[in-house]
């Protein structure tokens, strides 16, 4: 079959590349090995920014089958920091009940769906475009769109794949049966193991915890969290702990002659600031934009710096804090005793402001907080009032 676009991944990004591409006109097709319905390792927080980007796509997800949160608390022994979105709430919602309704939207526009349809192989044809040998025969198209996710084939295979030799991050992830005790997404730090525990329902939370090192199981990890756990205690687990990782993956460039990336297959580097949904969706429309005015696809690697530049530099700079015990909780004694900055923070992350907008003051009143915070087991005294009355409002 002849396509306009053949995606490759039928995951957020791929939809999403899919959704924008019906609707100015182009007829994908979108491929993915394994059938629905589709689940996959993740922390299931979705930012204001990937909502409203939801939203504009048309895509609805059931209120009975989300949760809205209203922020992130960081929780480090007794010191804990809450920051709130500015603009807009986030969404929890569970991955398979996201891609059935990104699968809903593209049907309703008209995509060519293939699930539980692998592609085999793809290479470049002497008249421009690709062609692709797929379970279900041959796809041809101008343009190969790589979708296929964190450890893509199609950028190995495509050479724009850059090693990384550092250090292995890895996540798991697992839901329980428990109203949400909270209506943000919270972090718990303890050693080296984080958790992040994201509202996903009505009653289930999900929890995903993410280390260096070696693959490890879930218990274990969560026995390293004994506060979490002891919440946890009661709660029916409702999945199969799911694995994913390493988290990062170099890129040289996002494009080749006759294909492209977008989604985690463009790179990435840890699902610590939970953008990854996002950025895949805000990639995937600046990617279709420059696919149908024909411009070429240099434009799409600058839209894609442009979009991605906040996610990277909030998320090295959350990967510098993390591993250092003392500096985190210096770090996160700062944000509570100055909410609004880390309120700011989120707004950066989330790609609504920049770090040059919180002004000198703002800086100022940081390094403040950093030196006068107290030292490693000393709760801040004056903070933790305000926190928790920040976090009495907030708890559900
Ligand atoms: C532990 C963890 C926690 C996370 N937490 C969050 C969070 O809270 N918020 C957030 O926004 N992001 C989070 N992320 C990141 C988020 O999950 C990803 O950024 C997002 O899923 C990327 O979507 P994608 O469509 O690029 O890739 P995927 O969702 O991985 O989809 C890729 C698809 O390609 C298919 N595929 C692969 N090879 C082939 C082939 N040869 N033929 C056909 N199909 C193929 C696969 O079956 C898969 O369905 C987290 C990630 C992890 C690992």
């Amino acid at each position: 079959m002849r396509t306009d676009l053949a995606i490759c991944g039928g995951g957020p990004a791929g939809l999403a590349t899919a959704i924008h591409a019906a609707r100015v006109g182009l007829h994908p097709v979108v491929l993915d090995a394994r059938p629905l319905p589709l689940d996959k390792a993740c922390g299931e927080g979705v930012m204001p920014a990937g909502v409203a980007a939801l939203q504009e796509m048309g895509v609805r997800v059931d209120e009975a089958a989300r949760a809205t949160f209203h922020g992130v608390r960081y929780v480090d022994g007794p010191v804990v920091a809450e920051g709130r979105f500015r603009s807009g709430m986030g969404w929890g919602v569970r991955r398979t009940s996201l891609i059935e309704s990104l699968v809903s939207r593209a049907e309703e526009l008209g995509v060519t769906l293939r699930y539980g349809c692998p592609m085999k192989r793809w290479r470049r044809v002497a008249a421009g475009g690709v062609r692709l040998d797929t379970e279900d025969g041959v796809v041809e198209a101008p343009l190969l769109v790589g979708a296929d996710g964190l450890h893509s084939r199609i950028r190995r295979e495509a050479g724009l794949a850059r090693p990384w030799r550092g250090a292995r991050r890895l996540g798991i992830r697992c839901h329980f049966r428990v109203a949400p005790w909270s209506r943000c997404v919270e972090v718990h730090l303890a050693g080296d193991v984080e958790a992040y525990v994201t509202p996903t329902g009505p009653r289930e939370v999900g929890v995903a915890l993410m280390w260096n090192g070696d693959a490890r199981r879930f218990d274990d990890l969560l026995a390293e969290l004994p506060r979490l756990r002891e919440r946890l205690a009661d709660a029916e687990i409702t999945s199969r702990p799911r694995g994913a990782g390493p988290f990062r993956q170099g890129v040289r460039r996002r494009h080749a002659p006759g294909v492209v990336l977008v989604g985690d297959a463009a790179g990435y580097l840890d699902p610590l600031t939970g953008e990854g949904i996002t950025l895949g969706l805000l990639t995937a429309r600046a990617l279709v934009r420059v696919v149908a005015e024909g411009a070429p696809l240099d434009r799409y690697e600058t839209a894609y710096r442009r979009l991605s530049r906040n996610y990277y530099r909030m998320t090295a700079l959350l990967l510098a804090i993390a591993p250092r015990r003392r500096l985190r909780r210096q770090v996160i004694g700062a944000l509570a005793r100055n909410p609004g900055i880390f309120d700011h923070f989120l707004e950066v992350n989330d790609g609504a402001s920049s770090l040059h907008a919180l002004g000198w003051g703002g800086f100022g009143r940081l390094v403040q907080g950093l030196v006068s915070s107290p030292p490693v087991g000393d709760e801040p005294r004056r903070s933790a009032a305000q926190v928790a009355a920040r976090a009495r409002s907030s708890s559900t």
